[in-house]
């Protein structure tokens, strides 16, 4: 089967992560342990994780003038990103300062960069989102621009996956091009008013839903149709940071194959528990040899 094309819309920023043995306080300077440098923000890592996971991804994004930008796209499309639609903005790229203590505490500052300016599709743009079978969105960058690429993906027959985070009221016209919503118990109360006690309600506003729960799996829902609970992958847990941005993409990857979404859904599972069990976010993405493995190693618990 053809790889299914999947354009991703959204944020990259340049992770500058230290560890020390504490954080910080006030006007404090502590001595670090380690630093590294990875390419970061929900949009790139989804990407990444889109190509991993199997799919023939294309980002739909901003990076800054700055070296960062040089790099992210670099690193980006090393990972099998197509990057040739990237912008470059005059100016940072953005960037999020990670402190990380030895007890695993971590402070984050991030400032937005040229994802904030990130607006106003041109027809190439909106030219790649018509060509994909799946376009996958969140929440870093302008809403108008989400929209904007949403609708002209459902004007144009391309399935809309939205992982709404991070958490925010959405626009009803947003809301309206959605064909996927893909939110954790936070963001699903920004949008229903309701968490994991009455996810059903996000039907109210889409026509399908994924709520995840962390360890304790997901639960799928559509309207006027199957409602239910996906279990989790049991795993060793190291680090969950990434685990839904590998979920999302596994899931948006699975249904562009044309595969059934509770079957999608349990896939997705296999990438975010694959990711949990590691540390780190765009590193450790799964691949889709990882996911499969994870997949047919038995039932979810
Ligand atoms: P988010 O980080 O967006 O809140 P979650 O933590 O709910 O996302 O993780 C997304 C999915 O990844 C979960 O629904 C689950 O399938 C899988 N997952 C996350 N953490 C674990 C874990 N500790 N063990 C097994 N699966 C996990």
């Amino acid at each position: 089967m053809d790889r299914p094309r999947v354009v991703v819309v959204g944020s990259a920023n340049m992770d500058l992560v230290a560890t020390a043995p504490k954080l910080p306080r006030s006007a404090e300077t502590v001595l670090g342990t380690d630093f590294v440098m990875v390419a970061g923000g929900k949009g790139a890592n989804q990407a990444i994780a889109v190509a991993r996971a199997g799919g023939a991804a294309t980002f739909l994004g901003a990076i800054g003038s700055d070296s960062f930008g040089v790099t992210l796209k670099a690193r980006i499309a090393a990972a099998g990103v197509d990057m040739s639609h990237v912008r470059v903005v005059y100016g940072t790229s953005g960037v999020a300062l990670v402190t990380v203590s030895a007890g695993g505490e971590h402070a984050v500052v991030v400032t937005p960069g040229a994802n904030a300016s990130f607006a106003g599709l041109t027809e190439a743009e909106l030219g790649a989102v018509r060509a994909a079978d799946v376009l996958v969105a969140q929440l870093e960058i302008p809403v108008e621009t989400v929209t904007q690429a949403a609708l002209a993906a459902r004007e144009a027959g391309t399935r809309v996956v939205l992982n709404a985070a991070p958490p925010r009221e959405l626009p009803a016209e947003l809301l309206g091009a959605v064909d996927l919503l893909v939110v954790n118990d936070l963001e699903a109360r920004a949008i229903s008013g309701k968490g994991r006690e009455a996810p059903e309600a996000l039907l109210d506003v889409v026509p399908r839903a994924v709520l995840t729960l962390g360890a304790e799996g997901a639960w799928y829902g559509e309207r006027g149709g199957r409602c239910q609970h996906v279990p989790a992958f049991k795993v060793e847990l190291v680090d969950s940071t990434g685990a839904g941005d590998a979920f999302t993409s596994a899931l948006a990857v699975a249904w562009g194959e044309g595969r059934d979404l509770v079957e999608a859904v349990r896939w997705a599972s296999a990438a975010g528990a694959a990711c949990a069990r590691r540390l780190g976010a765009s590193v450790s993405l799964p691949s889709r040899a990882e996911i499969d493995a994870l997949y047919r190693s038995g039932d979810p618990a």
